[in-house]
């Protein structure tokens, strides 16, 4: 989930420069054509293809990270080329590729790919004899820390939105929308590779009881550090997800031996070290439904929600597993 959005706005990007660049190319391909340099024609048109490639690559195969990284070598390293061989009728190609760079890759490897790439212009290109190096240093340098300073800062502010639309805001868990996502993509995982996993609604016992008891702002705390002890014994591809109120989702991939334990030794851990202001134990009820072929997103919910309540019913304090 973290990186949908992400990967959604660095694909469109993407599609915008590289349909930027090949109606920027084309009109050379049709002037190199007609003016009979058919080697600089059907190279240009070669760059258009090339990008409009990856492109399609990043796409279908969700590759975009390093697609953006193999343009961002590649305009440059381009541009290093044209201006070596077209001296000052290319040389102006410096701007927008540069800018375009920060685009393509994060703002510090931007600014990296920036400096070297002048560092080669400047040491292989003779461009200079005719062009004042000072005003290129100065105005390089301002474009390129003015872009730095965008992107750096638009990238902070993607982070934020990207935090504010997934994270609950009480207790850090993921949120039901991050939940929605991850419960798709888990059963598409589940359904092409057979990866046993499973979804378990917790829900703390008496809460009510706490808030009575000892105010509001008590009970959030014990929602903090429900999520504090659940986050610190699941792994690294175990997700928490806030579901409402006194309510949480886990999704969780494991083997089918190994539900039972992980599940009874979550339930002690919450046990033993959740408590209220005085010290006093609070418990949590738990359905767990595993995965099975032909599970959507309703049932898998329907069939932990039903086990959850069996678990109430039961008398708290225990899981019950839906084994259907
Ligand atoms: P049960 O064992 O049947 O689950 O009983 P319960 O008291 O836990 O369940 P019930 O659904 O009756 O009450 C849930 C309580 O959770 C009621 C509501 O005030 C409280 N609650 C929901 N969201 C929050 C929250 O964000 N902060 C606090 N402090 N309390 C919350
Ligand atoms: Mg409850
Ligand atoms: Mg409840």
């Amino acid at each position: 989930m973290i990186n949908q959005l992400q990967e959604k706005y660095q694909l469109s990007l993407l599609l915008l420069l590289a349909s930027v660049a090949s109606l920027g190319i084309f009109p050379f391909v049709v002037m190199r054509y007609l003016a009979g340099n058919i080697t600089a024609a059907i190279m240009d048109m070669m760059l258009i293809l090339g990008i409009s490639a990856l492109v399609v690559h990043a796409y279908y195969f969700k590759k975009i990270r390093i697609v953006s990284a193999i343009i961002a070598f590649f305009i440059n390293a381009g541009l290093l080329i044209v201006v070596i061989a077209n001296g000052l009728d290319s040389f102006l190609w410096v701007y927008p590729v540069f800018a375009s760079t920060f685009i393509l890759v994060k703002p510090i490897e931007a600014l990296a790919i920036n400096i070297v790439a002048s560092i080669l212009l400047i040491a292989l290109s003779d461009i200079f004899n005719s062009v004042s190096l000072t005003s290129y240093v100065v105005t390089i340098t301002m474009l390129s820390m003015s872009t730095f300073v965008y992107a750096s800062h638009s990238a902070k502010q993607f982070h934020l939105l990207e935090a504010l639309n997934t994270i609950d805001p009480l207790t850090g868990a993921l949120n039901r929308r991050a939940m929605s996502l991850d419960i798709k993509a888990a059963l598409a995982s589940s359904e092409r590779n057979g990866i046993e996993q499973l979804l378990a609604i917790l829900d703390l016992d008496y809460f009510k009881a706490v808030n009575d008891k000892y105010g509001h702002a008590a009970g959030d705390q014990v929602l903090k550090d429900f999520v504090t002890i659940t986050t610190a014994h699941i792994r690294k591809y175990d997700r928490l997800y806030r579901f409402g109120g006194e309510e949480f989702v886990l999704l969780i991939p494991v083997t089918k031996e190994q539900q039972q334990p992980f599940i009874a030794n979550l339930r002690a851990t919450i046990k033993q070290e959740l408590k209220t202001p005085d010290g006093e134990e609070i418990t949590v009820s738990l359905g767990v439904a595993p995965w099975v072929a032909g599970t959507t997103v309703e049932t898998w919910l329907q069939r932990a929600d039903d086990a959850l309540y069996l678990a109430k019913s039961k008398g708290r304090d225990r899981a019950v597993f839906n084994d259907e």
